[in-house]
């Protein structure tokens, strides 16, 4: 039997995984020692669980172990990344490299950066949400000490041409991080193999817990360096103090050892039924369009716009569904997301656009009642729209003088 409601929002949060819940309880229960207490055994089997998730991390994204640094989440470990960087390189450059797409956690650090006195680039981004090597090259200057490009979009699943940008990194000796969020655990991902540095990842986006991440720190070729943001006891190598999370970070390496071993099969379901979804509806919806790059996008994301639709109606309609709009709710109006604005949508299509995330619990079942409802939902908005109405007898909407305003 389907269960309502629908969860189809995998891009915001993901549920914990059950085998992640069983591997953490033992270390809430009886193995609850302090990582740092070395002169006992409740510690050493608790630093010995670390160590395991290290290399659980490490083996997912090709780094060694010792080259993680445990964080509150990716937002933290985003802010370590530019923050540290900057503070650590400013005697070399005070340059910043990055584009307008990315999450609120890369934008507002730079912001900050900039109040601070270093220079941010943020590069445009082409109509499926991309930046090229060429375009990072064109902005470098002798200042450049640092580009940050995500991986994949959080919000409309575009993937970004990381190893094309990391090689032209090396070749240019700048140091180059990614928020590698919504890609670990989705797509293969390898730190040497696309010249990244430094990279950002969140438990809660890979079926992990909430409250922990991970940053990825070069260790050699080249050895990178970074200002602490947080200082007390010098843990992950002076670069994050503070008690380690043993449970969490078990959990996150439970997180990414089934998504190292699970990833490839379960990239094809979320892919299958993502492309069920995007063609059930869109082949029944004219007139709405698939946000985002067709195919360089995450395999579990579609992002659509269906014209002549008010977008919190149709959102009011599908409540037994839950997906993101394209709207973002700011204290005062609705302001259409930044995300698609970039893109080039325009104001009355972003609002009207829907995010599904497809992930590892979402069934066949699920995604044919999900095409049902947004596809009823959608014509029956547009019966009670007179600019639907008007459009279906070929008027041209751009031609009507509108009173008012
Ligand atoms: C969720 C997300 C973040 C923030 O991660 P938290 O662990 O929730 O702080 C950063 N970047 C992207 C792309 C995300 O999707």
């Amino acid at each position: 039997m389907l269960k309502l409601p629908i969860y189809m929002d995998n891009n915001s949060t993901t549920r914990t995984d059950p085998r992640v819940v069983d591997a953490m309880i033992p270390f809430f229960t009886e193995k609850f020692g302090n990582a740092a207490s070395r002169n006992h055994p409740f510690g050493w089997e608790a630093d010995e669980a670390v160590g395991e998730a290290r290399k659980q991390i490490g083996n997912l994204i090709g780094s060694g172990p010792s080259e993680i640094i445990f964080t509150s989440g990716a937002t933290e470990a985003i802010n370590l990344a530019l923050k540290g960087v900057a503070q650590m390189y400013k005697k070399k450059g005070n340059h910043i490299i990055t584009q307008v797409t990315e999450h609120k956690a890369t934008l507002d650090t730079c912001k900050r950066l900039e109040k601070d006195g270093f220079q941010v680039t943020y590069l445009p981004v082409d109509k499926f949400g991309q930046v090229s090597a060429e375009q990072i090259r064109e902005a470098l200057t002798d200042k450049t000490i640092l580009v940050s490009i995500m991986a994949a979009n959080n919000e409309i699943g575009s993937l970004q041409p990381i190893k094309a940008i990391g090689k032209l990194c090396k070749e240019k000796g700048i140091l180059f991080h990614t928020d590698a969020v919504q890609a670990v655990g989705k797509i293969p991902i390898n730190v040497d193999e696309m010249g990244i540095d430094l990279l950002s990842m969140s438990g809660h986006k890979m079926y992990g817990p909430k409250g922990i991440g991970a940053l990825y720190v070069r260790k050699k070729d080249p050895r990178v360096r970074l200002d602490p943001q947080i200082d007390g006891g010098g843990h992950e190598r002076g670069m994050r103090s503070g008690t380690l999370p043993v449970p969490l970070i078990v959990g996150l390496g439970e997180a990414a050892d089934i998504c190292y071993r699970e990833m490839a099969e379960e990239s094809k379901k979320t892919y299958r039924l993502r492309e069920k979804l995007r063609k059930g509806i869109m082949s029944q919806l004219p007139e709405s369009y698939i946000n985002g790059h067709p195919d360089e996008r995450l395999p579990g994301n579609a992002n659509i716009s269906f014209a002549y639709v008010e977008g919190e109606g149709l959102m009011m309609g599908i409540k037994d569904v839950a997906v993101s709009s394209g709207s973002a709710c700011t204290s005062a109006s609705l302001e259409p997301s930044y995300v698609l604005r970039a893109l080039g949508v325009g104001d009355e299509l972003a609002h009207s656009s829907i995010r599904f995330g497809i992930g590892r619990f979402n069934t066949e079942e699920e995604v044919d009642y999900v095409i049902d409802l947004v596809v009823r939902e959608v014509n029956r908005l547009r019966e009670m729209s007179p600019l639907y109405e008007m459009a279906q007898e070929g008027i041209d909407l751009k031609s009507i003088e509108w009173s008012g305003h």
